[in-house]
């Protein structure tokens, strides 16, 4: 790690920033491209989940700290929206390699925050990088169309022009890559944009804030204030917010989407998921063990695309238990930065105390408790917010670990007689996020495809999360709004579309008093 560029004490050495009310150091806010002191008083704990000590402090921001990042990107907005696209893309284009130099500084920011395993950080970096290469194609993303005469001297076409300024509030799974699904796009399009990350792990989007600033985005163009439902309600009443991308769990974001579309603002509110794999009979079952493993269990489950139910069609169920019992076996759970650690803990202590109630509700709801993630101590990290491994069979769809998201290293396996019984069984849960079937069968994947109401599909894939260029989001309860992010429904949501009509002639007698009719001039 000798080569990380910024090393986790940095916020240490801000000496203007060690609140005077906390001996514990600060993680700033970021307005008109410097680091800046919050308004508000109000604090809130950054721990590190694999020791589970406070590490940081965060400022809560109040209406104020809201309104002064509103009105720096208010000034920022008539010079950036007047930035050619081109220009707009090269700056881009110097973020993408600041991101990939820097892409061990941010992953290790997120380990040591968030408390998933470093290559997982560094896997989602470079998703949310792949974002940015995406929205460097803004010259041609933001192409409008023109048709040559409609009318004698008169063309028509259309341009795609910015909304204003948008805000992002994103949740603690992704510190760096949910972030990264709006702002790149957002920014591209001639949007200037405020970002509310999780209070949890702030930390990445000041990095990433920063090396914005050294990539040659104007000041105010990208504001940072961190927060809770304080903050978010300023957000969600500023005048001087034209639209609002939320990405979090399931009743906040129908809060986000009925709460910023009756104060006239444009808005997509991303929520919660219950993802589950379907396995067929003839699917390959080592090789279904091996995917499920890393979307069940990957990020401690703390993924909205993770799998966390299984539907074991027919006999598979028994051969599937059995290989993800050997699997579940030999899975190191360990801290988060320690190198070999396969999954680390999950975000607070609190956050574990849910799961685990979880677990203590599914045994007694009779459920079959195959492996108990409930007892794992991990020597030296006592404190450490660590769940073992936790597999359920024999659930019935009735069980709060079925009904409920528990995201968290629980996976739990409903078995049917048919394919038929398994997409029934999915169409009638509420989320629609994502889901996957292993199978052998083009014809039962065709079907499954075909038939299920969920917003994204793996085939013989287990997460199947859209590369940039196409767009994230999922159905029912697991999106409030008309257009997912990034790919071309995240251009459509941070534009506008202009359509003008242009008469350009030297014949006197082209205008016309009556509305025009078919064979008329
Ligand atoms: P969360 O809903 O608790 O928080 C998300 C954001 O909302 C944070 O910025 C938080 O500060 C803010 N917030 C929290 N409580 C609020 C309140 N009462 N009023 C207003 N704002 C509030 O979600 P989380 O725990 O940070 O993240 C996990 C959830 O996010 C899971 O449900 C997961 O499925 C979901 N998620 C969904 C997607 C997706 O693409 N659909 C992606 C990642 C995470």
């Amino acid at each position: 790690m000798a080569d990380l560029r910024v090393l986790t004490s940095d916020f240490q050495v801000l000496g203007d920033n060690v609140c005077p009310m906390s001996s514990w150091p600060l993680v700033p806010f970021w307005i008109d491209g410097r680091r800046a002191d919050a308004h508000s008083t109000r604090l809130g704990i950054v721990t590190n989940p694999s020791t589970g000590e406070q590490i940081r402090s965060v400022p809560l921001a109040d209406a104020a700290d809201v309104d002064a990042a509103v009105q720096s990107s208010r000034r920022a907005l008539p010079g950036w929206r007047a930035t050619p696209p081109l220009r707009r893309a090269r700056i881009l284009a110097r973020f993408k390699e600041l991101l990939e130099s820097n892409q061990k500084s941010i992953a290790t920011l997120i380990s040591e925050e968030h408390g998933k395993v470093f290559l997982d950080a560094m896997g989602s970096v470079q998703r949310g990088i792949e974002v940015v290469e995406f929205a460097t194609g803004a010259p041609h993303l933001l192409k409008g169309s023109f048709s040559d005469a409609v009318g004698r001297d008169v063309d028509a076409y259309s341009i795609l022009q910015p909304v204003g300024v948008c805000a992002g509030i994103t949740p603690f799974n992704f510190p760096a890559m949910v972030p990264l699904w709006m702002l790149p796009v957002a920014l591209a399009c001639g949007n200037t944009f405020i970002l509310k990350p999780s209070e949890k792990d702030p930390s990445p989007s000041i990095l990433m804030a920063e090396l914005l600033k050294e990539a040659g985005l104007p000041d105010g163009v990208l504001n940072v204030v961190h927060g809770d439902k304080v903050a978010v309600d300023a957000i969600l009443a500023h005048p001087g917010i034209d639209a609002v991308s939320f990405v979090g769990s399931t009743p906040i974001a129908k809060y986000i989407y009925a709460t910023a579309a009756a104060a006239g603002k444009r808005v997509q509110a991303l929520g919660g998921a219950k993802n589950h794999a379907v396995v067929m009979p003839d699917a390959d079952i080592p090789f279904t063990a091996d995917a499920i493993m890393g979307a069940a269990y990957g990020s401690a489950g703390e993924r909205c695309m993770a799998i966390s139910a299984v539907v074991a069609v027919g006999d598979a169920g028994d051969r599937l238990i059995a290989e993800l019992e050997t699997r579940i076996a030999k899975l190191k759970v360990a801290p988060s930065l320690e190198p070999g650690s396969d999954m680390g803990p999950v975000v607070t202590a609190e956050h574990r105390a849910r799961i685990v109630g979880y677990i203590d509700a599914g045994e007694a709801a009779g459920a079959r408790l195959v492996v108990d993630g409930r007892p794992l101590v991990v020597p030296g990290h006592e404190k450490g917010f660590f769940v073992g491994p936790t597999l359920f069979d024999r659930v019935t769809t009735d069980m709060s670990i079925y009904t409920d998201e528990i995201f968290g290293p629980v996976l739990v396996v409903v078995r049917a007689a048919s394919l038929e019984e398994a997409i029934g069984i999915i169409n009638r849960n509420p989320y629609g996020n994502g889901t996957a079937i292993f199978t052998r069968s083009g014809a039962a994947a065709r079907i499954f495809e075909n038939e299920v109401e969920v917003g994204m599909i793996g085939v013989n894939v287990p997460i199947p999360v859209p590369m940039a260029f196409y767009s994230f989001g999922g159905w029912k309860a697991s999106l409030f709004g008309d257009l997912h992010v990034h790919g071309t429904e995240g251009v459509k949501f941070y534009t506008r579309t202009k359509a003008v009509t242009r008469r350009w002639t030297e014949d006197p007698a082209a205008g016309s008093f009556h509305m025009p009719v078919l064979g008329g001039k």
